[in-house]
């Protein structure tokens, strides 16, 4: 069925596929069937109010509302909300019951959740318990050394980078799996030891690579596979090789800066697939991965049975419309960071580890069931609004809930954007759907002014550093930068200094969220356009929009140019 979107009235359609999926959600409150209604707005405007209430990167400093204590935390210190330091949040020394309320039934749900979400202490952080000393970091989970890294499973000794699982000794990436020693990588497998790559898998000892499989000592290649000794795409002999390298000086900003704009022009030269998917049955979408019967799914890996899902690294079963994470997650629609054994879950934020019948709830876990409406809780069942009911009057009571939001017409969607805690542009929404600050408030949303104090000895512009990273003294770490491009200052950590000296790089000139901001322009949108393939013409189904200017092949065309 075709639909128009609510929000952005672009047409979208509504398959039969979809309402299959979501007829296997429907809930069951006091014995009877609450079908999950069809969407009223677009995949991408789903995704967008979504992403509004998730910030993962901007991280402040601010008081723990318990213990007074200073602490990192992803809510800035001027809003007024009841903010706890990780392990008291985790600890007994309060309860998420203290703060419970009635319904009430002249007034919107959504309206009454935002009160409770006002009051109710939520963690700093995103944090499980598992992460060794890693305090800057955000969604972050088995972390050990790292900093300012988020989104991700399981990493040490890396910083900034985001969308990760399993790696080490990687500094400045996006999406990467299973690397080490890696430096600006961007959707990276199982490399080790490559440089400003995008694309590849298997690769090692290389720089600025796209699209290579197994490939090792090479620079400057697009589309190779096995192939060692070749520089843009030329093959070389190992002695050709080796003086090309000896000669390239890689702590060099100016040497890296014309590699990086050569090699970018190069690979315009070089078609791409039109989609990577890898080892999928019956898929459809981009980056998709080892998955089966998913349409729309992007970023995703071991998917079943699911639309419209993003950033799911570690996969799930019968799942629609959920950004971040899987491990063994099943039947959960329009939420965000669900993960660990966790099923039935609709319009939540960070529910994880076995919770299963969860509805409109924010921080649950351990084994959560039968929640709805419910904020910062541990190992509770039957509550609503973050009151205590016995299992019958919560089936009643949930009922006649549902009933009341099917009038107000809340039933289904996900909480409105205005209601976020989170300024527009602190949130993730920013970053894949970019809005301007008049725009932000034109629709009612919010939009954060504040701005964290940078506490130096001094501030240099970015064009005042050495060109080679060997003429940087140590007390760089004392000062901080000021971003070439949005003149914002930051600052270098010790680790990181010494990661740039080991490899011998220079030090960045942008700031962390510019340098994430230059790796996000690599990925393509979550989309899916109609164009034909350049070569033979076919129809394809792309993430490349029809007008990009890289040469999109279908899949037998790359394959015949690539092999
Ligand atoms: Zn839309
Ligand atoms: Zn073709």
């Amino acid at each position: 069925m075709q639909k128009q979107c609510a929000q952005c009235s672009a047409g979208f359609e509504f398959s039969d596929s979809d309402r299959n999926l979501l007829n296997k959600m429907t809930p069951v409150f006091d014995g009877k069937d609450f079908p999950i209604p069809e969407p009223t707005m677009c995949f991408n405007c789903r995704l967008q109010r979504r992403l509004a209430f998730y910030n993962t990167r901007n991280l402040y400093k601010r008081e723990c509302s318990k213990t007074g204590k200073n602490i990192i935390s992803m809510y800035s210190p001027d809003k007024k909300m009841n903010i706890y330091e990780k392990d008291e949040w985790f600890s007994d020394n309060w309860s998420p019951l203290d703060f419970g309320r009635d319904f009430d039934f002249t007034r919107p749900f959504f309206e009454q959740w935002e009160e409770l979400r006002k009051c109710t202490p939520l963690p700093s952080l995103s944090l499980m318990t598992y992460n060794q000393n890693t305090e800057y970091a955000n969604d972050a989970y088995k972390m050990k050394n790292c900093y300012m890294i988020f989104d991700g499973e399981e990493a040490e000794d890396c910083y900034y980078g985001q969308t990760f699982i399993y790696n080490k000794n990687c500094t400045d990436f996006l999406h990467i799996e299973h690397c080490e020693l890696c430096y600006e990588c961007t959707h990276c497998y199982s490399c080790y030891h490559v440089f400003y790559s995008q694309f590849c898998h298997n690769c090692r000892d290389s720089y600025f690579l796209r699209d290579c499989i197994g490939c090792k000592d090479c620079f400057g290649c697009a589309n190779l596979h096995q192939k060692q000794y070749c520089i843009f795409n030329e093959q070389k002999t190992r002695e050709e090789y080796d003086k090309f390298i000896q000669n390239f000086t890689t702590s060099s900003h100016a040497e890296i800066t014309k590699y990086k704009n050569q090699s970018k022009r190069f690979f315009l030269n070089h078609p791409v697939k039109k989609s990577r998917c890898v080892q999928n049955i019956d898929s459809k979408g981009d980056n998709l991965n080892r998955s089966k019967d998913s349409a729309y799914c992007f970023d995703c890996n071991d998917m079943q049975d699911s639309r419209y899902c993003t950033n799911c690294l570690m996969g799930g079963k019968d799942n629609m419309d959920v950004h971040i994470w899987g491990g063994g997650m099943e039947l959960c629609y329009d939420s965000c960071c669900i993960g660990e054994r966790t099923r039935n879950i609709l319009g939540c934020l960070y529910v994880y580890e076995g919770c299963n019948n969860v509805y409109y709830s924010l921080f649950c876990t351990r084994s959560c069931n039968n929640l709805f409406g419910c904020i910062g809780m541990i190992h509770q069942n039957y509550c609503i609004l973050n009151k205590q009911y016995t299992p019958e009057e919560y089936h009643k009571l949930v009922a006649k809930i549902v009933e009341h939001m099917k009038d107000t017409e809340e039933w289904g969607e996900f909480f409105p954007t205005k209601i976020s805690a989170f300024g527009y542009n602190e949130s993730v929404a920013d970053v894949y759907f970019p809005l301007k600050k008049e725009e932000v408030l034109e629709r009612g949303w919010q939009w954060s002014d504040y701005k964290s104090p940078v506490v130096v000895e001094k501030i240099i512009d970015a064009e005042q550093l050495p060109d080679d990273n060997t003429d940087i003294p140590d007390d760089v770490c004392n000062w901080a930068i000021r971003c070439e491009i949005t003149k914002k200052p930051f600052v270098i950590i010790k680790q990181e200094l010494d990661f740039y000296r080991f490899h011998k790089l220079p030090i960045p000139r942008r700031h962390p969220d510019q340098r994430h901001k230059d790796r996000f322009a690599f990925t393509n949108p979550f989309k899916i356009f109609d164009r034909k393939c350049s070569n033979c013409q076919k129809s394809i189904q792309t993430s490349y929009s029809p007008e990009r200017p890289e040469t999109v092949f279908c899949e037998e065309c790359y394959l015949n140019e690539v092999y």
